[in-house]
């Protein structure tokens, strides 16, 4: 190692079995190149399969392969492989594939790792540049490393399902559909990304489940939309092992109705913005997010500036109430047919006020009345559908060209598992 002498040194193992070094060099750019030889004996025949033995030299080019860093310094191992010859055929002859390599990857096994760990909560173009790698060899690790389909084999029960959509594009009404689970032990796994949310697409996925799981399903999870509540019911009829709860999700229920109150609120400001004098607005800028905060989160100054845009617009502080009324509702221990009645009763309730805010959510709630009172039955949804919902919506944000719904699966399902996976 050409190196100054006054330089303290340490010697660090490898970490790869089966290789002996012969040189290492620190080029002029900060590399280090480490030249090294394989230790193992024979390979796989690329024609029969068979293990042979017979040597047959090496490649004439070198490989180069991207290995972890080394104080900051990239490391590359650089090697030429072994070749053997087969008996079968033409005699032919083939490569050493190693232990520690992928064929055709330019990195090692565990660069690819490291890879995958930086992009965590990351994005391809992001660890691109940190790594001083090209974007498509990001993707390549990441094929290698992520599979980008679920392996039924690491499932062994699917009593909760999840179902929810991600817009492709923003504001336009092109959605994939997101399958997931929520196991036992409370880990959350993406089973798939569809490509659009039709009943068709999802009953064809919902196929694709192992018969042995069919008995462990119990509930689904889902949004107010006929494609996927149809696909289950169908799925559910053409088994006979297959029994299943659907649930609509109070958390899509929520952002319904809360949707209504936040259109209202804009809709008196702007008004108010006309109307009032610049002194009195001003008082009551900036309440939109007081608004949408559920009342016991308010703070003083917020419940002050509240009171004040109340005072002014009565219809937004009965919505408000309304809606501060129907989230309690959802948070109290009730019976499925205790929370029908009350629901029932908020409906009255709001149509007797003559609040037209709620006018479509009211016909939504009626409709989906039977399947969102389920979620009294076993509370279990709202939590895990939220929570894997953010985290797509955070996923596309931060990889606003992702479109390839096998990539929106492979991204979704490391940064669900997030660093578990590697430690
Ligand atoms: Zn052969």
């Amino acid at each position: 190692m050409q190196m100054t002498k006054a330089q303290p040194r340490i010697t660090i193992p490898l970490d790869i079995k089966k290789i002996i070094v012969l040189d290492i060099e620190l080029t002029a750019d900060g590399e280090y190149i480490i030249t090294v030889e394989s230790k193992q004996e024979g390979t796989q025949c690329r024609v029969c399969g068979r293990e042979i033995t017979e040597s047959h030299g090496r490649d004439n080019k070198w490989v180069c392969l991207r290995h972890l860093p080394l104080f900051g310094h990239p490391v590359y191992l650089r090697l030429r492989p072994k070749r053997y010859k087969c008996k079968c055929s033409h005699k032919p002859t083939t490569s050493q594939r190693l232990d520690w390599c992928e064929p055709r990857s330019p990195h090692t096994k565990p660069y690819d790792e490291h890879l995958m760990v930086q992009l965590v909560n990351s994005t391809i173009e992001d660890v691109s540049q940190k790594e001083g790698v090209k974007y498509d060899a990001v993707v390549g690790a990441l094929g290698r490393r992520v599979q980008a389909s679920v392996d039924w084999k690491e499932l062994e029960e699917l009593s909760v399902l999840g179902i929810d959509e991600v817009a492709l594009k923003k504001g336009r009404k092109n959605y994939a559909a997101i399958i997931s689970t929520q196991q036992a032990d409370g880990q959350v796994k993406v089973l798939a990304v569809l490509p659009d949310r039709k009943k068709k697409t999802v009953r064809q996925f919902l196929e694709t489940i192992p018969v042995r799981l069919h008995s462990t399903m119990e509930t689904v999870c889902t949004d107010m939309w006929d494609g996927y509540v149809n696909a289950v019911e169908e799925f559910a009829q053409a088994h006979e092992d297959v029994s299943l709860d659907v649930v609509i999700d109070r958390f899509h229920v929520a952002k319904n109705y809360r949707d209504n109150v936040d259109k209202l609120r804009k809709k008196e400001c702007r008004q108010l913005k006309k109307e009032l004098s610049k002194v009195e607005y001003e008082e009551i800028k900036g309440v939109m997010w007081p608004t949408r905060k559920n009342n016991r989160n308010v703070t003083t100054e917020e419940r002050k500036k509240l009171r004040r845009l109340f005072s002014y617009s009565p219809d937004l502080k009965l919505a408000y109430t309304f809606r501060e009324e129907l989230t309690a509702i959802f948070e109290m221990k009730l019976s499925r047919e205790e929370a029908i009645e009350r629901l029932k009763v908020w409906m009255a309730k709001v149509e007797r006020s003559g609040l037209k805010c709620f006018d479509t959510f009211l016909v939504t709630l009626t409709n989906w009345l039977d399947k969102i009172a389920n979620y009294f039955v076993s509370r279990l949804s709202s939590g895990f559908v939220e929570g894997l919902n953010t985290k797509i919506k955070t996923l596309m944000r931060r990889c606003y060209g992702i479109r390839r719904v096998d990539h929106i699966f492979q991204r979704l399902s490391l940064d669900i598992l997030g660093y578990r996976r590697f430690v």
